[in-house]
């Protein structure tokens, strides 16, 4: 048989590693920025178009390439940073592999820009799908500036496969604000379609925090510092009272590093154990300096799951130093031994006049005269007429059996009563609560037992798809409009969703580039809930299980409203309101499901319940 193996072709082994390293244009943001820090910059721009598949260019004041070294930079394997294999073990750089720009132009259309301090002019290489179109001398500054065009032009399946530009584009400022975080002494700006996004001067670490993710960051952070023979960590966490349902600004960064792992992110929340509410994340910025040598960061071109050493130990101190901070800003409640709560005045009586005690006296009382209703004795304890205890056994007659009490045991069950939930869907009008968390009632074939909580939100549900679609929502004007700080992004989101928001009721006008007045909302909402609300939407749209699993804006909107206004488990529904809440969701279209597809309602059989006796 004649030999069959050959060597793949430069272009081809190219863009199969691109698939590895290029994954979606923010997979190009982290490279290029990456290298600008390797190589020193001070001030490094990120300019994006249409979520980056249009253009993606990172201009950083760095060291800059010679010509030679500008054209090795895009070969593979070409890379300044480590020399031999013992350097890997001791890595202060970001890059190692030398793939990343090789692996680029493969599979776009690359410009590359660089001077050297010392050079007179500079270098122009323009490659296309690993192509050398031309090289030229030409003037630029001092520094790398790299354009990525039409990135994945030549596979177009990849291309195709790309999300719409707002997801891409989100993960662009994802990737950016990792970096920029990490770098807080590095200036960095950003630009999407022409608007700025983000203009952070060389700052502290806590004011590059701010500076990213707003004013209101300032008042929840608490600093952490512990430093110890394994590993130094400083950085901070967010106040408990500021977790938030959904994970977003949780941060590791390991020797300069963005870094995903579980296992430290348990020790983090242990350490808040007890203080967080039920199902919040609480936000951390934290950074882990260990030896080089005790970090294996070479698992994975791009993950960001990193091995430790000695892990356990990491988790413990990483523990420890929380535990310590929580409680030295004396966030952790102090259990106090001398207080007595029996002394305490119940809140709502604080504002109370005292009233002094009245005693009335009846002087004709007579304790054993029978029949007395003002009788000193009530209830069980009240001795009883032993006259009518015969009855209790004879069930025929007694008046318990005609209550209907012994009807459900005696009674033949037939067939069609327990035929079909649908139809016997007449609920009574009594109902009562369990737990703070089930309404119950009775249904013609058992027990209805409802969550209130997903009850409640179907029914919003379907009432904000309605009003976005048929623009009904009825606005409450606000006596002081109320004005909220977001960032340049959450603005961008927020505006991007501004007709649906408008349909609902929220009248917002766009003050500035981070600043939104609300002047209206909707009516269900009320006055000083706004600004949780809107935070809840962004969270949920930057949330992993964001606004991209959605069917439309429309239906996720309507979803994460109905989420973060439904009535929630513990609250207490007075009678009225759990008629209200069995009505209105047998009024719904979908009364099964919640938004988030989770069962509102069973029904205990009335079979079930006489198989317990
Ligand atoms: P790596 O970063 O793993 O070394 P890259 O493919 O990302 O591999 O880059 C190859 C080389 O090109 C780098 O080692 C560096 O010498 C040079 N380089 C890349 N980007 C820049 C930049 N912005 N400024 C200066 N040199 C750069
Ligand atoms: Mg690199």
């Amino acid at each position: 048989m004649a030999d069959i193996i050959k060597l793949l072709p430069d272009h081809v082994a190219n863009q199969i590693a691109a698939g590895e390293v290029v994954q979606r244009p923010a997979s190009v943001v982290k490279e290029l920025l990456e290298n600008s820090i390797d190589a020193g910059a001070k001030n490094v721009k990120l300019i994006v178009k249409d979520g980056g598949k249009t253009l993606i260019q990172v201009v950083d004041d760095g060291l800059g390439m010679s010509e030679t070294d500008a054209r090795l930079s895009f070969e593979r394997h070409a890379t300044s940073k480590i020399s031999s294999a013992e350097d890997l073990y001791n890595l202060h750089t970001k890059g190692f592999r030398g793939e990343a720009l090789a692996s680029i132009a493969a599979i776009a259309h690359v410009d590359l820009l660089s001077k050297t301090e010392q050079a007179d002019v500079g270098t122009h290489i323009k490659i296309e799908g690993s192509e050398v179109v031309y090289q030229e001398v030409t003037v630029t500054p001092k520094g790398t500036s790299i354009s990525v065009k039409n990135l994945f032009f030549n596979i177009p399946a990849r291309r195709n496969f790309l999300k719409s530009d707002q997801v891409e584009l989100r993960h662009i400022i994802d990737e950016f604000q990792r970096v920029a975080l990490v770098h807080p002494n590095v200036s960095f700006r950003m630009y999407n379609n022409g608007t700025e996004y983000f203009n952070l001067s060389g700052e502290s670490f806590r004011h590059r925090i701010v500076h990213i993710f707003g004013n209101k960051m300032s008042e929840r952070l608490v600093p952490v510092e512990e430093e110890t023979e394994t590993a130094r960590i400083s950085g901070f966490i967010c106040k408990p009272e500021f977790s938030k349902k959904s994970r977003g600004e949780q941060f590791f960064f390991a020797n300069h590093r963005f870094i995903k792992s579980p296992y430290l992110h348990h020790a983090v929340v242990s350490a808040f154990e007890g203080l967080l509410k039920p199902d919040t994340y609480p936000g951390y910025f934290l950074q882990l300096e260990v030896d080089p040598k005790a970090i294996d960061i070479n698992i994975h071109p791009t993950k960001t799951e990193v091995k430790f050493d000695d892990e356990h130990t990491l988790y413990a101190i990483l523990r420890a130093a929380i535990k310590h901070s929580l409680g030295q800003f004396h966030i952790a409640p102090i259990i106090d031994f001398e207080h007595n709560q029996n002394l305490d005045t119940p809140y709502q009586y604080k504002t109370k006049e005292a009233q002094l005690p009245t005693i009335t006296v009846d002087a004709d009382f007579n304790p054993f005269q029978e029949g007395n209703s003002r009788s000193g004795l009530k209830g069980s304890r009240a001795p009883k007429s032993t006259e009518g205890w015969k009855e209790l056994y004879d069930f025929e007659n007694s008046s318990l059996g005609n209550r209907g009490v012994l009807q459900v045991e005696s009674g033949v069950v037939s067939p069609e009563v327990f035929e079909s939930d649908e139809e016997n869907l007449t609920v009574q009008q009594t109902t009562f609560q369990l737990q703070r968390k089930y309404v119950i009632s009775t249904v013609k074939s058992g027990l209805l037992v409802i969550n209130q909580s997903r009850a409640h939100q179907r029914i919003l549900y379907e009432r904000f798809l309605a009003e976005i679609t048929v623009k009904q929502g009825i606005v409450q004007q606000l006596l002081f409009p109320e004005t909220l700080q977001f960032t340049a992004k959450e603005m961008d989101t927020l505006r991007s969703m501004q007709s649906e928001l408008s349909n609902l009721g929220f009248e917002m006008v766009f003050d500035s580039k981070e600043q939104l007045k609300v002047t209206g909302i909707p009516n269900i909402l009320k006055d000083g809930m706004v600004a949780q609300v809107l935070e809840d939407l962004l969270d949920s749209y930057s949330g992993e299980k964001g606004i991209d699993q959605a069917f439309s804006q429309t239906e996720w909107l309507s979803r994460t409203l109905s989420k973060s206004l439904a009535i929630k488990t513990g609250q207490y529904l007075s009678p009225e309101m759990q008629t209200a809440l069995v009505n209105d969701l047998f009024a719904c279209k979908e009364p099964k499901l919640s938004p988030f597809q989770k069962t509102i309602y069973v029904i205990i059989d009335g079979n079930e319940i006489a198989n317990k006796f």
